[in-house]
Formats: structure tokens, C-alpha cells, sequence
């Protein structure tokens, strides 16, 4: 715990230092940035909890530091509403030891060697510790730019009466192609609480000094532009950071590598990939739907079935266990199924024609960011936006069904995908804005000039 100091950590470095939301969609954009950063001569220091710390000994460049959290013994939240308030006791649970370690660091590090301090967007109270010990503060939003407009536009969508709503379907004209649905929301019960998330982290923002976003110019232009209309800190899009730290691995479960072997023997563009995200449940119903209709659609797959993906259901229960009897048998020589996979270097296979996904903010732009189409199945949280985005403004996907899934449903989703001619034009789009993300990545581009304002910024503050 705290770890010692370690070579680059001391005499005149300059030091960022950075605090993820310790969740794995949260965590990997934070070891993206520290990867950014690091290649561009500072010292990293990541502050984390014990509630899954990240694995120190894989990035022997950084130095980590452990911030008690109080919450050993509590179970790992499930449900949307779970989220929302484990987030909440994080802040709650951290702030003082945070602050400590934080105090403790600054005298180590000598105040003026201390660049910044870069939070998670939902770490209000870690940047308000920053801000009372003088330490300049940005904040990385982990979502779309698209989806922070609607949060900097929350208060008034409710005051005009879109939410909490049960017209999910209505137009929200505010912020096309957005139907109410597809913004964040759970319901009419947790409406306060998501209201109080979402005011959280535009107050974080607002504090804070800028605000980061792994999205890119080619992707979010016009929502980039109201971003800067609207907030008064400069805003950074320097995505897709995985293209800029491919080998910044913050996998928290073990990645099976296998299935990359499996890969190697498949047709280019066949298979079908599935995963859900480290988050998203679906019942034991939808589980065994869903598995009969990858079956039937006759497509190569490869699945993740993440341990603790059934709700419910123990989450360490082995993924096989969990999948229909005769499943494995008639999908022998067809597909694989794995409890996690190195999921970047799966999207970047050339065996690899379609991700079924949950369309969390990493997943979408991972998978655009390597040309690869989408089936999509939003779950919760920004996900219905990002499904949203795919099928109505990239045009690279689109939504399976709402409701339960049944067999049929999925099989033909997944044909339209993989074999039909509509899906060859979403793969066609999906290629072009793989080109885009490449062009805003390359030398000189939009995506490395906010990296180069951001490190000027950081500099000057
Ligand atoms: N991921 C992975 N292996 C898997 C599934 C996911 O490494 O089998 C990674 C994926 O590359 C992404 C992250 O986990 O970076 C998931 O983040 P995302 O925002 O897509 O979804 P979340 O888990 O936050 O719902």
C-alpha cells in the first residue's frame, strides 16, 4: 500500500495525478490517460480504492496508492439504483483518507512538482479535497460528449416535464436524435438519485480546470461545439484513447487469450462477437434465449459470458453452467465462449465481423475505433444514448428489440448483421469511421492536438 517511491517519481519530474471511478469502464479510459501522459514525460500517480484495485505489478511505470474505502464486506453493486448509490458512498467513504494520502503526496512530491490532479467525473468530493489543498484539477467524463450535453441539460429537461416520464418514446427536441428514453434515467423511484449523479458531476466539471473526453472531433463535432458553448473550462477530446495506449491493460478479470487462437482459424470478417461490458445483467430467461438464437443464426461467435452476468445468480457460478443444456454440443466447431476476453485485440481481429454489445461508451468507441459494426442491446445508464447514436447518426448498427429477448428475434438480428446487405452497409460505415478515427489520431490531428492543449493547459495552471 502507497508503494515506494519508484524511478521518474522523484527529483524534478513532473507529476499528474489521477483517481479512477473504480469501476472497469471508468478505469480503463483513467490508465489510457496515465499511458498519454506518461509517454509525455510525467510521473503518474494513481490513487485507488480497494474495491477493485487495479493490478499495480502490470504498469510498473505508474506508482499507486491505495485510499482506504471502508466498504470491504459490502457486495458489488448489480442494479442501476446499486450503482448510483455505491458511487455516492464511495465519495462519501473516500474523502478523508483521500485526503491524507493526497497531503501526504504533496509533501513527498514538493507542492510546485505537482502538475495536477485529474478525477473521475463522479469523484465530486475528491475534487473538492484537491481544490481546498490548491492542486489544479481536470476531470475526465468516461461517456460521449453527447451525453454530457444532456447532462449539462438535466435540470431543464425536468423542469419541462420529459422526466421522470413514461412517454419514452417522445422526442426530446432539445437534444435530437435523443428520445427520452435514451436518456440517463431509472424511472420514477430513483429519479432523485439519478438527478443528484447527474448534478454531481457537472458540479465536478464546473469546479474543476477542463474536462476530458475520450470521444474525437470525427465522431462528436457538433456536440463538441455546444460543449464549449455551454461550459466555461476548456474541453479536450483526445479520443479513442485506446489507439493512443493500446497496451494500457486495466482488465480487473483475467483475460482468456485463447479465443484469439480460435480467431486465427476463422474467416475474415465471420465471426460475431458478444459481450455485455463488465456491468449489464440479463435474466436466466434472456440468457438462454439469447444463447438459442446465436445458435440458430448459424453465425461464428465468440461470447463472453462474464461470471455474474445471470442476475442472481453467484457471480464467481463458472460461465458454462450457466448456458442451456445441448448449447455446447450444437455449437461445437461454430463458436467459443469465454468469461472474459482481451476484448481490443479481439475487435481488431480480422476474423471479427460484428460486436453484439451493451454499447457502453469504451465498447462503442473500441469497437468504431477498429471499423467493427454493431448489434445493439443498451442496458442502463449512458448506453441507450450510445445505442442510439450508432443506429441514428453513425449508422454503423443497430438496436436488436426492445423488450425480453426472444430466440427468433435474436437469430434474425443477427443474420441482418452478419449476412444480409443492409449489414454490409453498416460495416461499410462502421470502416469509414474507423479511417476517421485513425485520421484523429494520426500526426497532427484534432485528437493529438487536445492532447498537446491539454498538456500546454496542465502546464499553466
Ligand atoms: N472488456 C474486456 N473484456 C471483455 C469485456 C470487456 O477487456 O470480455 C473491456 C472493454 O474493452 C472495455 C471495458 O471492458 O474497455 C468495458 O467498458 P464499457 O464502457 O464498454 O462497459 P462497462 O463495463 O462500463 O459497462
Amino acid at each position: 500500500e502507497g508503494g515506494a517511491a519508484v524511478p521518474g517519481h522523484s527529483g524534478r519530474a513532473r507529476h499528474v495525478l489521477l483517481f479512477p471511478l473504480p469501476y472497469q469502464g471508468h478505469i480503463n479510459p483513467m490508465l489510457r490517460l496515465a499511458g498519454v501522459l506518461h509517454a509525455r514525460g510525467f510521473a503518474v500517480t494513481v490513487f485507488h480504492t480497494h474495491f477493485n484495485a487495479p493490478d499495480a505489478a502490470r504498469h510498473p511505470e505508474h506508482r499507486f496508492v491505495a485510499v482506504p474505502d471502508g466498504m470491504s464486506g459490502r457486495p458489488p453493486p448489480v442494479s442501476v439504483d446499486d450503482v448510483v448509490k455505491h458511487i455516492h458512498a464511495l465519495n462519501g467513504a473516500c474523502e478523508a483518507a483521500f485526503r491524507d494520502r493526497l497531503a501526504a503526496v504533496l509533501a513527498e512530491y514538493s507542492r510546485d512538482a505537482v502538475t495536477c490532479f485529474v478525477a473521475d467525473a463522479h469523484l465530486l468530493r475528491m475534487v473538492e479535497v484537491a481544490r481546498r489543498l490548491t492542486v489544479p484539477t481536470l476531470v475526465l467524463r468516461t461517456g460521449s460528449a453527447a451525453c454530457f450535453a444532456g447532462f449539462l441539460a438535466y435540470p431543464l429537461l425536468c423542469d419541462k416535464g420529459y422526466l421522470p416520464s413514461s412517454q419514452l418514446d417522445m422526442a426530446v427536441s432539445e437534444l435530437p436524435p435523443y428520445r427520452v428514453r435514451d436518456l440517463m434515467h431509472i424511472g420514477r423511484d430513483g429519479h432523485e438519485l439519478m438527478c443528484e449523479l447527474v448534478a454531481r458531476a457537472v458540479a465536478a466539471v464546473k469546479l474543476s480546470s477542463g474536462l476530458i473526453l475520450n470521444t474525437f472531433d470525427a465522431l462528436e463535432a457538433p456536440e463538441l461545439a455546444k460543449l464549449r458553448r455551454d461550459l466555461a473550462v476548456p474541453v479536450f477530446d483526445i479520443g479513442p484513447l485506446h489507439k493512443f495506449s493500446p497496451a494500457a491493460d486495466g482488465s480487473l478479470l483475467h483475460q482468456d487469450r485463447s479465443c484469439l487462437e480460435w480467431l486465427d482459424t476463422q474467416v475474415p470478417e465471420s465471426v460475431l462477437y458478444v459481450s455485455f461490458g463488465s456491468l449489464a445483467c440479463m435474466g436466466a430467461r434472456e440468457l438462454v434465449e439469447t444463447a438459442w438464437g446465436i445458435a440458430g443464426s448459424g453465425v461464428p461467435f465468440l461470447w463472453v459470458v462474464r461470471p455474474g452476468l445471470v442476475g442472481g445468480r453467484a457471480p464467481d457460478e463458472a460461465a458454462a453452467r450457466l448456458l442451456p443444456e445441448g448449447f455446447e454440443a450444437a455449437t461445437r466447431r461454430r463458436g467459443v465462449v469465454v468469461a472474459w476476453a482481451p476484448q481490443e485485440e479481439v475487435l481488431r481481429h480480422r476474423a471479427v465481423g460484428g460486436f453484439w454489445t451493451h454499447n457502453g461508451w469504451n465498447s462503442t468507441t473500441e469497437s468504431l475505433g477498429e471499423g467493427v459494426p454493431m448489434l445493439c442491446r443498451p442496458n442502463f445508464g449512458d448506453q441507450m444514448g450510445n445505442a442510439r447514436y450508432v443506429e441514428h447518426v453513425w449508422k454503423a448498427g443497430f438496436e436488436v428489440a426492445g423488450g425480453e429477448l426472444e430466440r427468433a428475434t435474436v437469430e434474425a438480428a443477427i443474420r441482418r448483421l452478419m449476412t444480409e446487405s443492409d449489414g454490409g452497409e453498416m460495416r461499410a460505415r462502421a470502416r469509414e469511421l474507423k479511417k476517421a478515427a485513425a485520421e484523429c489520431t494520426g500526426k497532427a490531428s484534432s485528437s493529438e492536438m487536445a492532447i498537446v492543449k491539454m498538456v500546454t493547459h496542465m502546464l499553466s495552471l
